[in-house]
């Protein structure tokens, strides 16, 4: 399965690993976790990570990952989690400077780039595949390792309650948590704790709430001034969409949050009905059947107006 990409590895010394902007566990974990095996072969290796939340600080290696490439030229990227390589957290000229790029991902929609690539979209998370990458590459997985890949498979999976949950990945967990991995303190850090200005995110989410269709369509805006006078990062303001969709009857959740360089990035999801991937794709942005997201070209108000037409015609 991996063949080729470790004859790709055994030529590459100097190595950089990215997924894309604004990371999310899944996107922390898997490049951590390669970053960590890579380490272990000998590999001058590094992740590219110049913005995260401060929730994943805990996690082993945050501490370690570099701002951008700084290299003319490099042997090998491995770009994780991000279906087109204009979202990678490097930009255009860092991305050409690499003699060799791999390419592993679990989106449904991809625009497939690289020298080889792994893309399975029935995998729950990056993480997994990345489980069975450092597998494959005999690499010993250790605590660090195994922790790092429990934090991205348990957040893709919504803590193994979404569909992308297989067998497979309960084995995976299974071995991971053989491996030592901490997942009582994973779970602590990111399910369980958040900060006061979060909770009063949710409850400015709740308030800015706008119901269509009898209930089937939720919608929330909340502008930058609002979740900056919140004291909110970017990378902090996301995560609201679910306790829209957890409203009884929702078939399409929607949260539009402002960004501090003035966008508005939307993030949908699904009940179950309706394949939102495909109102993202025809937005300009993308995801997966049930979570998917875009940035607003034009104004809120008519972004928003279009948006309620496509998702009253899908429901
Ligand atoms: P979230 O709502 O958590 O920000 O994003 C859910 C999913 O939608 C992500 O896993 C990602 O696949 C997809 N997604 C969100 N925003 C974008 C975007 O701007 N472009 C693309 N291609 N996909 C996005
Ligand atoms: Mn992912």
């Amino acid at each position: 399965m991996f063949k080729e990409a470790k004859k790709i590895i055994d030529k590459s010394n100097k190595i950089y690993i990215s997924a894309h902007v604004n990371p999310d566990g899944d996107a922390i974990g898997s490049t951590l976790a390669i970053y960590f095996g890579l380490k272990k072969l000998g590999k001058n290796v590094h992740v590219v990570m110049p913005s995260y939340s401060n929730v994943f600080s805990f996690l082993p290696g945050v501490g370690d990952c570099v701002n951008s490439i700084e290299d003319e030229e490099y042997d090998l990227l491995i770009a994780l989690d991000s279906s087109d390589n204009t979202r990678l957290a490097i930009s255009e000229e860092e991305y050409n400077n690499a003699r060799k790029v791999i390419m592993l991902d679990h989106h449904q929609i991809s625009n497939p780039y690289g020298d080889f690539r792994y893309i399975d979209d029935s995998k729950s998370s990056a993480s997994e595949i990345a489980y069975l990458f450092i597998k494959a590459l005999k690499i010993e997985i250790d605590k660090d390792m195994a922790t790092l890949l429990y934090a991205g498979i348990m957040t893709d999976t919504g803590s193994f309650n979404y569909n992308n949950t297989s067998s497979d990945t309960h084995r995976i967990v299974a071995d991971l948590i053989d491996y030592g991995a901490e997942t009582v303190n994973v779970c602590k850090r990111l399910n369980d704790t958040i900060k006061e200005a979060k909770l009063k995110l949710i409850a400015k989410t709740i308030d800015n709430m706008e119901v269509f269709y009898n209930g089937k369509m939720r919608y929330s805006f909340i502008p930058y001034e609002e979740i900056k006078s919140l004291g909110i990062d970017d990378e902090d303001a996301e995560g609201m969409t679910n306790y829209l969709r957890s409203v009884e009857g929702t078939e399409v959740a929607v949260y539009v949050r402002g960004k501090s360089d003035g966008t508005n990035k939307v993030s949908m999801r699904s009940g179950g009905n309706v394949d939102i991937s495909k109102i993202a794709i025809s937005f300009g942005g993308g995801g997966h059947p049930r979570a998917a997201g875009y940035t607003m070209k034009d104004s809120e108000d008519i972004e928003k107006q279009k948006l309620i037409k496509v998702v009253g015609e899908m429901l």
